[in-house]
């Protein structure tokens, strides 16, 4: 057999929450010519399944499976606004720009809460 005694895995992020993504396991496959460890992710938010590379997960690169995007269009869609505006709203940074009127920013903050939407992820310390 040769199977290398390298660095220890360490689990320690088993079940942290990165962004949207729950570490579940540690997959069998490694990733790429690193042979990075490879964990399975769960979306907090539409319970899709990822694997993630860990260095994704660490550095924030990945903190999503990707479905707010649509989450995020589709915000904008019923508010009457761009994609743009909608981030700017609700990271309340929406007041610098004059472009933004305040009916439509009540208006993306309403649909937002309606959609239980909300663009922002926690990123570790
Ligand atoms: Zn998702």
């Amino acid at each position: 057999m040769t199977q290398k005694t390298g660095r220890k895995i360490d689990f320690s992020i088993l079940n942290e929450v990165f962004g949207d993504l729950k570490v579940l396991r540690l997959c069998d496959e490694r990733y790429g010519a690193s042979r990075a460890t490879l964990w399975e992710c769960q979306c907090l938010i539409c319970g899709g399944l990822h694997r993630v590379p860990r260095f994704n997960l660490e550095s924030g690169n990945t903190s999503s499976c990707g479905c707010r995007k649509g989450a995020s269009r589709e915000v904008a869609r019923r508010a009457k606004v761009s994609e743009n505006v909608v981030g700017k709203v609700l990271r309340g940074k929406w007041r610098s720009d004059h472009r933004v009127s305040e009916a439509a920013a009540e208006r993306v903050k309403r649909v937002a809460a309606e959609l239980n939407y909300q663009p922002w992820y926690r990123v570790r310390s």
